[in-house]
């Protein structure tokens, strides 16, 4: 058994993180006060699917106490052994057709065989069908008093409005650092696996707020029970923390060594991409620290801004390294052409000051000459300063994009009328890397600039093969 399974929490105390949803589940089942149908949202490995369970438990154990299950009736027992039927999990991925929700239907009005309720886990409930969905709207909205549905998605936009709105919804939030710790500190005890402080950071930082992620990676890593930084340093090739702090420390100083260091990484058989990961998350971690001390983190920025930019890019890129050399050379070189354009700026100033002490001295007729070539500075400065708009400019508009196609697609993943209408009255211009929706008013541009919205403009835009795209409303 995977240890996620092997800890998966049997009562409401062992449940990590989720403590507003953790007390209020346990006051409305203290006081019998639980409703039809829960919706729970959020992302992977939060702890979702083991609160449906332990609700489910719950509810129908037979002695709870302060809202947890007692763990010793009948009901605990055979629910722990899995030899209960009347609580019912289904994964909606593997189940998305109309007639297993049907089928699901007829016989939720059976009643339970030994609980009080019969209970309907519906996993990754946002994979259902159309008319799976309908079905299931259908006994939501007059659910048999025996029957009890808890709902659960990673995906909440493409769960339709009807079904949200019949159900009790509760957001995970992604796990903290301090209680993945203390859950992965409480394993390693009990597994009596030693496991130093360096690994737990690497591996918290590596599981992106979720518990399964982290226990999995964990797991992993596990050699002759434990776990050490030097250990993972050498089995997933990545690099030293030290190394790390080297490396940015000459981008920061645009030390133009730091190619050399990075050609010695390569040569070494490092991880690029963890490396670059690492990298980005070193300087944000530092930029973060900086501001709360009031320090200027403008290079900070700066270098993040290219990272990030190029760790995009070398998702699909044929030559990594190639990706990262371009990113690090931007971040030297671009000082280079900051300093050139200054000297420029600086060196046009100071001909129209020299043009001007000529001015002064100069006769009628020459001075018209002085006059126009001072012009030509000018609007070579103009030119310079001008230079990032025009960049603007001239980015390519992508005739390609099928805008209508776009919008029917929303459409089709749920998205509401609102949105589509707004959509049709705005300008929509697709670039390589932006799509620019330009709404007709204010309030149109407020109805679309939602965070679910962009999630679902996001997720259809992925459907449609354009991934890495900024949304910008203006
Ligand atoms: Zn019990």
């Amino acid at each position: 058994m995977s240890l996620y399974l092997k800890y998966r929490p049997s009562d409401f105390d062992n449940l990590v993180g989720q403590d507003f949803i953790k007390d209020t589940l346990r006051k409305a089942v203290a006081n019998e006060k639980t409703v039809g149908a829960y919706l729970l949202c959020g992302p992977r490995g939060t702890g979702k699917t083991t609160t449906a369970r332990l609700l489910a438990k719950t509810i129908n154990c037979l002695n709870p106490y302060d809202g947890n299950p007692c763990l010793e009736c009948e009901i605990c027992r055979e629910f722990k052994s899995e030899s209960l039927v009347d609580i019912i999990e289904i994964d909606a991925a593997s189940h998305t057709g109309v007639d297993n929700i049907r089928e699901l239907i007829e016989r939720a009005q059976f009643l339970p065989t030994k609980t009080k309720y019969k209970i309907y886990i519906i996993d990754e409930v946002h994979m259902l069908s159309k008319g799976a969905f309908n079905a299931l709207l259908k006994i939501l909205e007059e659910p048999p008093s025996h029957v009890k549905f808890i709902l659960a998605t990673t995906e909440t936009h493409k769960v339709p409005e009807t079904i949200i709105s019949r159900c009790q919804r509760y957001d995970f939030k992604r796990i903290s650092h301090v209680d993945l710790k203390s859950r992965l500190l409480y394993i390693a005890q009990n597994e009596g696996i030693e496991v130093d402080d360096a690994s737990y950071d690497y591996i918290i930082k590596n599981s992106n707020g979720g518990l399964r992620n982290a226990i999995s990676l964990f797991e992993q890593l596990i050699s002759d029970k434990k776990i050490s930084y030097d250990d993972i340093v050498s089995k997933l090739g990545i690099i030293s923390s030290e190394e790390i702090n080297l490396f940015l420390d000459k981008l920061l100083n645009k030390d133009i060594a730091v190619l050399e260091l990075f050609d010695t990484i390569i040569n070494d058989g490092k991880n690029i991409k963890l490396f670059f990961k690492e990298l980005i998350f070193t300087a944000k971690n530092i930029a973060i620290n900086k501001v709360k001390t009031g320090e200027s983190i403008e290079n900070y920025i700066f270098i993040l801004d290219i990272l990030d930019e190029y760790y995009i890019k070398s998702k699909n890129s044929l030559d990594e390294n190639t990706t990262f050399t371009i990113a690090i050379l931007k971040i030297i070189g671009n000082y280079e052409t900051t300093t050139k354009k200054e000297n420029h700026i600086q060196k046009n100033i100071v001909s129209i000051e020299n043009h001007r002490e000529l001015e002064k001295k100069s006769e009628t007729n020459k001075i018209e000459e002085e006059k126009s070539e001072i012009n030509i500075s000018k609007s070579d400065i103009e030119d310079i300063f001008d230079f990032g708009q025009k960049e603007e400019k001239t980015k390519t508009n992508n005739s390609n994009f099928d805008v209508n196609l776009f919008i029917d697609n929303l459409k089709k993943s749920g998205a509401k009328g609102g949105l589509t209408m707004a959509l049709r009255g705005s300008k929509i211009d697709y670039y390589d890397d932006l799509l620019e929706i330009k709404a007709s008013s204010s309030i149109t541009k407020k109805s679309i600039d939602s965070s679910d919205n962009h999630s679902l403009m996001h997720s259809v835009l992925g459907e449609m093969g354009i991934e890495n795209i900024k949304i910008k409303i203006v």
